[in-house]
């Protein structure tokens, strides 16, 4: 590691204009006790840039780590479904990862129960693309306008600062649409033994469209090549306090010993036309497409093989934008992914500033011929004879629309039924069947008791009437023997 400053590196300190300075250790004063004076530059560089270190951490997936990598195309046969270029056979893309949890802030435990945000990015030729996803394959809320009351619920009381299990099974029960993710929350993949041991997820449906403007509807799986582990409720406990980086350590680590984690990355696609008949709907983030409808396609090895220089510049810094979206691939009608376009880039400009895609780990390793100028932090500019303005007759950038103009931004045939008729009922659309079929067709006996067990803690940390009542009802509705192991557990619980 070359964490430490070496013996050799003897340079003279100057202050941040390269200016060599007086000392690292004493302030100027009038005498030798007395006041400090104003000209000592240095020193008020010193203090005041260091009240400045910190940008406002993210609202969500503040605490997190991340990773250098790259992703291989080996199945030439994904071509035929996307023109991405990063898609194509034998591409090799940079990329860079970061792993977090989701509600707990900078500093909290990397072992509460929580699900993970899973954000990577691929430098391809023709921009970045970011694919923001989770290490689940779904989320607990169908709709963008709840996501602020839903993140409110998990995070922290206004008046004693405290997390509230009674808030977030209040939202919960009132939204059945969350059984699905909770269920899955709740389960042994709710906390990875690692980040290099869980899978990742796109999460929401996207839209590829092929060289001969064919357009699919994708998932994105990313599945692990370490095999999935996870920690019990009792282990993560107990790392929560021995080891709050565990997961930060790990990866670091591992990368550092030449161990790189990778996954394979695999889609599932979907005929345009089968959306409006598949049993669920496709565009609901609150539900999977079965593997056995819609099997796994492989399409290559994504790795992580280096780690970052500077976390702060290169992974606090690191603004993934889920409305980077390169040509070959588009948005579809999920209310979730339509309201984070918009989320992502606000809060980066926000947090960093207007000119964050400057940053040397947000900046595309393509040309940009953008008209964006000025605002702080200016960094990169235009030739000065460059125009400023478009339409112009100087020969600045002008929009490719015959090349570009049918990207994925619209979904033909889909809008009035997705959009703005409102949610559309499928066969098998209800809030608890995808849950009840985890419970019962994928988990075996030990991981449903362990399941039992660790709603039954959950709740019992603080959830009361009429809460409790409503909570017993959820998992009823989710699987009625898991239910009754609900009800029994909490209820010997209480001693009630
Ligand atoms: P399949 O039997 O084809 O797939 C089951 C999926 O469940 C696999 O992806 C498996 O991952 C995953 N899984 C296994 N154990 C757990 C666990 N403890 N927590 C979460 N996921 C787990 O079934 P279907 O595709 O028809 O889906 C059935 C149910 O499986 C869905 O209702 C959903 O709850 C769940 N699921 C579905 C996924 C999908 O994309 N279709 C993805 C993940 C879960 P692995 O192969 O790595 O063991």
């Amino acid at each position: 590691m070359a964490e430490q400053p070496s013996a050799a590196n003897n340079k003279a300190t100057t202050n941040d204009f390269g200016i060599p300075i007086a000392s690292d250790n004493e302030s100027l004063s009038a005498g030798v006790q007395g006041p400090l004076l104003l000209h000592d530059h240095y020193l008020l560089e010193k203090l005041a840039h260091f009240n400045r270190e910190r940008v406002p951490e993210r609202v969500v997936h503040a605490k997190g780590g991340g990773a250098f990598g790259e992703l291989v195309v080996t199945n030439p046969d994904i071509a035929n479904y996307t023109k991405a270029a990063l898609f194509q056979p034998g591409k090799r893309t940079e990329s860079l990862a970061r792993f977090s949890t989701v509600a707990g802030e900078q500093g909290s435990p990397d072992t509460w129960r929580d699900p993970r945000g899973f954000a990577v990015k691929f430098y391809t030729e023709e921009g970045n693309y970011d694919l923001v996803g989770n290490n689940t394959p779904i989320f607990f809320i169908r709709d963008t306008i709840k996501f602020p009351d839903f993140i409110h619920s998990q995070k922290r009381l206004p008046g004693s600062g405290l997390r509230d299990h009674n808030m977030q099974w209040d939202f919960w029960t009132l939204r059945p649409e969350t059984a699905h993710q909770v269920a899955w929350l709740m389960g042994d993949r709710g906390i990875p033994k690692t980040w290099r041991h869980m899978d990742g997820f796109g999460s929401h449906t996207f839209q590829w469209i092929n060289k001969a403007g064919e357009r699919f509807w994708v998932k994105y799986h990313f599945k692990t090549n370490q095999g999935i582990e996870f920690l019990t409720q009792a282990e993560a406990d107990h790392l929560a306090g021995a080891a709050p980086d565990f997961h930060r350590a790990d990866l670091y680590a591992a990368i550092e010993r030449g161990e790189y984690p990778s996954w394979t990355l695999k889609v599932q696609i979907m005929p345009y036309d089968d959306a409006e008949s598949y049993r669920f709907n496709p565009f609901d983030l609150t539900k999977t497409w079965s593997q056995k409808d819609y099997p796994l396609v492989e399409v290559g090895t994504w790795t992580l093989n280096r780690n970052p220089d500077n976390f702060f510049a290169q992974i606090e810094q690191a603004s993934f934008d889920v409305s980077n979206v390169v040509p070959g691939i588009g948005f579809s009608p999920d209310k979730m992914l339509l309201g984070r376009v918009f989320a992502y880039a606000d809060a980066h400009r926000y947090r960093i500033g207007a000119n964050y895609a400057q940053l040397p780990v947000n900046a595309p390793k393509c040309p940009v011929h953008s008209y964006s100028q000025d605002g702080a932090a200016t960094y990169t500019f235009k030739d000065p004879q460059a125009a400023v303005y478009a339409p112009n007759s100087f020969g600045g950038p002008h929009a490719d629309t015959e090349k570009y103009g049918q990207e994925g931004g619209t979904w033909e045939g889909f809008e009035d039924r997705f959009v703005r008729a409102g949610y559309v009922q499928h066969a098998e659309d209800d809030d608890f069947g995808q849950a009840g079929t985890l419970v019962r067709e994928v988990l075996d006996d030990a991981a449903r008791e362990r399941l039992a067990s660790n709603i039954v803690g959950h709740v019992l940390d603080g959830v009361k009437e009429p809460v409790l009542s409503r909570v017993f009802e959820y998992w009823r509705n989710v699987d009625p023997d898991l239910g009754k192991k609900v009800e029994e557990g909490v209820r010997a619980g209480l001693g009630a």
